[in-house]
């Protein structure tokens, strides 16, 4: 068979590049398309780039017509919980309608394996339930609304045109290419792990714990986090399981295990082997208590192993990169 170019939207960004990377080893042509708003021109490094906005659907059709993809992976989303309840409107103009612009690019063109990363925070705050994929979904901030209106784009669009998707609901993402060809760098820096380390090595004075009155058994929330390189690597089996015609199917990527917020900075300070300066806040508007995966669906189904998903791990990848790696506009 020939080159098989996969269109990888937000290639340019942490889980899309890392993507790129396996997409590469597993012998496809990652085609990025990118605008470049949070992702990094550095970080496109397995593939051709295109420039592009998602909401400019001439931009999407330009990427189609030029090199004809096999497939799609649809990462290219604004990520942000707490931006999400201040500038909802962000949230449903760039995700909803840009994802919409390119699903129907995609069906104009015939490509209709469509990988597309959605979230557990489409299932919203559902205190001890434990949420597999037919857990209902109840979103309670405005980016895992988006998310789910996605999902119900697609599932229309299955419908009405035999597209083929699979969905991956991911939980917590962490940790780095052990070769730090890639990793996680977002500006600015919005995300747990990569702000606890920017604490421990003075980058900034502490991190700050939002909310420690939560129920849960230290008072701080409870997230299951996932090895980047395993999230991209079940990526890859998502979209050879469309490539031979297994059909539409939604998957949790997440371990079962959770962490609090607090067992995550224990852990950083044992990885790091320094002080983790903390400073105790208020609540972050629109965070779930408690998400952690109740599914092995994706183990089960897809042949998924989660093997560097330990937070040891995590935090040691993410710190040799954060030590080593930035990316430059
Ligand atoms: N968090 C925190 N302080 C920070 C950033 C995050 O306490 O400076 C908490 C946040 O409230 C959540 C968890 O860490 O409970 C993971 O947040 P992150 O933004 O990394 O991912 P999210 O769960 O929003 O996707």
């Amino acid at each position: 068979m020939g080159e098989q170019k996969v269109l990888v939207t937000g290639g340019a960004g942490y889980i899309g590049s890392h993507a790129c990377k396996a997409l590469k080893q597993a012998g496809f042509t990652p085609v990025t398309f990118d605008n470049l708003v949070t992702g990094w021109r550095d970080a496109v490094k397995f593939g051709p780039f295109e420039r592009g906005d998602l909401i400019n659907k001439s931009d999407v059709d330009r990427v189609f017509e030029e090199h004809a993809p096999v497939a799609v992976m649809h990462f290219a989303a604004l990520s942000q919980v707490g931006e999400s309840m201040q500038e909802p409107g962000l949230y449903w103009r760039n995700n909803v309608m840009g994802s919409l612009n390119l699903i129907q690019a995609a069906v104009e063109y015939g490509c209709i394996d469509f990988v597309f990363s959605s979230t557990c925070a489409t299932y919203g705050d559902q205190d001890g339930v434990v949420l597999d994929e037919d857990s209902s979904q109840h979103p309670i901030n405005a980016y895992g609304a988006s998310k789910r209106a996605v999902e119900n784009i697609l599932a229309d669009f299955r419908t009405a045109y035999r597209m083929n998707h699979v969905i991956f609901r991911y939980f917590n993402v962490a940790g780095a290419d052990p070769e730090a060809e890639v990793g996680e760098f977002h500006q600015p820096e919005t995300h747990l792990i990569p702000l606890i380390l920017d604490a421990v090595d003075g980058k900034r004075d502490a991190l700050t714990i939002f909310g420690t009155d939560y129920d849960t058994p230290d008072g701080t929330c409870i997230r299951d986090y996932v090895h980047v390189c395993d999230l991209v690597d079940v990526h890859v089996l998502g979209l050879k399981w469309l490539q031979v015609g297994r059909g539409s199917r939604v998957f949790n990527l997440g371990t079962g295990d959770g962490f609090s917020v607090r067992e995550v900075i224990d852990q950083a300070g044992h990885v790091t082997n320094r002080p983790v300066p903390i400073v105790e806040g208020a609540r972050r508007p629109g965070d779930c208590t408690k998400l952690v995966s109740g599914s092995s669906r994706a183990v089960s189904e897809l042949g998924w192993s989660a093997g560097r998903s330990n937070m040891k791990q995590m935090i040691t990848d993410a710190w040799r990169w954060h030590q080593n790696g930035a990316y430059t506009k």
